[in-house]
């Protein structure tokens, strides 16, 4: 319910605390959906992030949980929709990368990507899916890499977990389009946020020679595309992956 006495549809973002997931709240309350969203750790961004609710007069509220935690998503899900009502809308946005050349990876800096990017989209629609079938509607975003399209150097974590994300967004596209459930994916370049203020300069300076617009997009900008995937707008879209890179894939 939002605070003018009307009923709002529902959202969920994972990893909505910072960066293309915190636009996206702030995206999606924009358009009029009450908002729950998840972290894993800054509860000060958090925070200030529900304060949003009352600039768009809707419900937004963060709760701390690990997406490649099953049971905690399924019990964050299961409570969101006592608070908030049926989920009509899913965004995970919650990634991170543990970059190093094959010949060197860890092992748990396999697993840690691999649990938080691809089981982490896997829990979050596992306890959506079911849901939106009874209700015979729903919209999933996903948010994979360029890299999972093209693979990415000193990547190949990172690269798989977004190519599994587009294998998986694609099937479950198939799968519950008879549903009346659009499941597509999105595909960022550069997007200037923390994950890629970690870059040194020589690596920057490289990476915007190659981009056809010659800038970084803006979470806002990936925020804006989610949020049109996710309306009524897009109702003939499924099954898709959107690139939105400036051009760096041409
Ligand atoms: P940021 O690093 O800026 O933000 C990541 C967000 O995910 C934070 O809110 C973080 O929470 C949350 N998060 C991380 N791990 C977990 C977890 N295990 N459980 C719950 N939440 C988690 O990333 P971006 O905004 O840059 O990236 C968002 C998505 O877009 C990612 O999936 C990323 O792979 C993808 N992407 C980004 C690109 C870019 O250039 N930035 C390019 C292509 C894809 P907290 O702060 O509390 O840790």
């Amino acid at each position: 319910m939002s605070d003018t006495g009307t009923t709002s549809r529902v959202a969920l973002v994972t990893g909505g605390s910072r960066g293309i997931g915190r636009a996206t709240v702030r995206a999606l309350a924009r358009d009029g959906f009450d908002v729950a969203f998840c972290y894993r750790s800054d509860d000060e961004a958090a925070r200030t992030l529900e304060k949003t609710g009352q600039e768009f007069g809707v419900q937004v509220v963060g709760t701390r949980v690990d997406v490649a935690d099953g049971p905690a998503v399924r019990a964050w899900i299961e409570a969101t929709e006592e608070q908030l009502g049926p989920i009509d809308a899913a965004v995970t946005a919650a990634g991170i990368t543990r970059d190093n050349p094959l010949v060197l990876m860890e092992d748990e800096q396999w697993r840690q990507v691999l649990d938080t990017n691809l089981d982490g989209v896997y829990h979050v629609c596992r306890a959506v899916v079911f849901g939106m079938m009874k209700r015979r509607a729903g919209a999933i975003v996903n948010i994979s890499s360029v890299a999972g399209v093209y693979g990415h150097g000193t990547q190949t974590n990172y690269s798989a977990s977004k190519a599994g994300i587009i294998g998986f967004s694609r099937a479950l596209a198939k799968e519950t389009g008879r549903a009346g459930i659009r499941v597509n994916a999105v595909a960022p370049g550069f997007i200037d946020t923390d994950m890629v203020a970690a870059m040194n300069d020589k690596a920057r300076k490289d990476a915007l020679s190659t981009i056809p617009l010659r800038r970084m997009g803006t979470a806002e900008e990936v925020a804006d595309l989610v949020a049109y995937l996710v309306s009524d707008k897009a109702s003939y879209i499924t099954g898709a992956v959107l690139q939105i890179d400036g051009g760096i894939t041409i």
